[in-house]
């Protein structure tokens, strides 16, 4: 429909061959692309853009020891879990490791779609309830489970699943504290209609609710009231894990709970499709009993050999630390940058998962959709990439592959000032 303009002309072709259900190209003005390296990625335009919109490619586009790595590994072997293989152990051993101890399982899939619905599935066998609660405008993936537990792709009108709840979470620039009542609410509508909660999936960074930083207080109440009525937790770091927030190699761990299961997705094989749940062992054993795991690709020789390759790259080149500081560094230049502009509201964000606002106006805080498209596409024209995000698709999504360094920063500023710049006038 609306993505005609390409010169190649693949633009037409893509809607007549995929159809109306696949999501629509990114930007006024579709990107071909041709290569992409580190933050930058290379176009059939002759131009190349700074890439600060791609978290699968967690330490960096083409990574070399990633790409070494995946294409050593396809040359001598690349098969399924049946058979003894050191590199999924040692990964799962290694994953294990990160995590609080009660956390000492891991099974392998293929994306977050699958670990999400993995996790979902245990949980409702172990508790025996039929319950989810996410938050309001929540995204956990692509199945039919998922689907119900992803109100941001839901058409605007369609409520939840019956078995489903959703809660708002606290927005501090809109100065909604952290009060746990709107969850505790949305457990009792639950309870009204005769459903316990096999769990709650909550993303550590909020990236679909606009990236919002919660409290610890706020998300350990959560937890408590969540087992209280006998659902799990599950912490979907498909966002927000791999090093992303800068601080802490999960997002969880800014809240300092113990979730029930962890899932990983995106960022785990810089973009070698895999997928991962981290479990309590109890919990698989329970699901062990009533069926057999087994996954064809996952835990394959290929995604191994990309998600080592992710871990190395993460502690020898000290990915973590270099993380926060380009985060406090990029948040500090554009706070400065847009100091005189209205429509900029609120910037914020943890490590390199980032938000920036975009309202009517500084007093009234209305959220503007047009101006925050507009800010894409004016910055998209000056060669950095952002998305969008947040329900009232307001809020600029900025965030980088974790090869995004300070020396990156003033590139941005300026698309994003010029494109402020191009606004009209209110
Ligand atoms: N959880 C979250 C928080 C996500 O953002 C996504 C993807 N956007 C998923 C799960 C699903 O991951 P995938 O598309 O790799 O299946």
């Amino acid at each position: 429909g609306t993505n005609a303009r390409n010169g190649s002309g693949l633009s037409g072709r893509r809607d007549a061959v995929f159809g109306p259900a696949m999501e629509p190209l990114s930007y006024d003005e579709p990107i071909e692309l041709t290569s992409a390296r580190g933050v930058w990625m290379a176009a059939t335009d002759g131009r190349r853009y700074l890439d600060t919109y791609n978290n699968v490619v967690c330490v960096g586009h083409s990574h070399p020891r990633v790409t070494s790595a995946v294409a050593r590994q396809w040359r001598v072997l690349n098969t399924n879990m049946r058979y003894l293989h050191h590199a999924a152990i040692e990964l799962g051993e290694r994953l294990v490791a990160t995590c609080p101890p009660e956390l000492d399982t891991v099974l392998f899939m293929n994306s977050g779609s699958e670990a999400n619905d993995l996790a979902w599935r245990i949980a409702k066998y172990h508790t025996g309830n039929t319950g989810g609660l996410c938050t309001d405008f929540a995204y956990h993936g692509i199945t039919e489970a998922m689907a119900d537990l992803s109100p941001e792709v839901l058409p605007a009108g369609v409520s939840a699943a019956g078995h489903v709840e959703t809660w708002l979470p606290p927005d501090a620039y809109r100065g909604a504290h952290a009060s746990t009542a709107g969850f505790a609410d949305a457990l009792a509508r639950l309870a009204d209609r005769g459903v316990a909660p096999a769990a709650t999936i909550l993303d550590g960074v909020l990236q679909s609710d606009g990236v919002l930083d919660l409290e610890p207080a706020y998300v350990q109440e959560l937890v408590r009231l969540t087992h209280a009525s006998g659902g799990l937790w599950i912490a979907d770091e498909v966002q927000g894990g791999h090093g992303r927030t800068g601080s802490a190699m999960w997002s969880f761990e800014r809240f300092a709970i113990v979730p029930d299961f962890v899932t990983l997705g995106k960022p785990m094989g810089n973009g070698q499709p895999v997928g991962a749940v981290i479990l309590r062992r109890e919990l698989a054993e329970r699901f062990a009993r009533d069926t057999v795991f087994f996954s064809t690709f996952g835990g394959n020789q290929v995604s191994m050999a990309a998600s080592h390759a992710v871990l190395d790259v993460l502690a020898d080149e000290r990915v973590l630390p270099r993380v926060e500081a380009a985060g406090d560094a990029l948040r500090q230049a554009v706070r400065e940058a847009t100091a005189g502009h209205d429509h900029v509201g609120d910037v914020r964000g943890m490590g390199l998962a980032n938000g920036i606002e975009i309202v009517t106006d500084r007093a009234s805080r209305t959220p503007d959709p047009a101006a925050a498209a507009a800010v894409k596409n004016g910055m998209r024209a000056r060669g950095v990439l952002v998305g969008t995000t947040g329900r009232a698709v307001n809020t600029l999504k900025v965030r980088p592959p974790l090869a995004f360094t300070a020396d990156d920063v003033p590139t941005f500023v300026a698309a994003l000032t010029g494109a402020l710049d191009d606004l009209p006038r209110s």
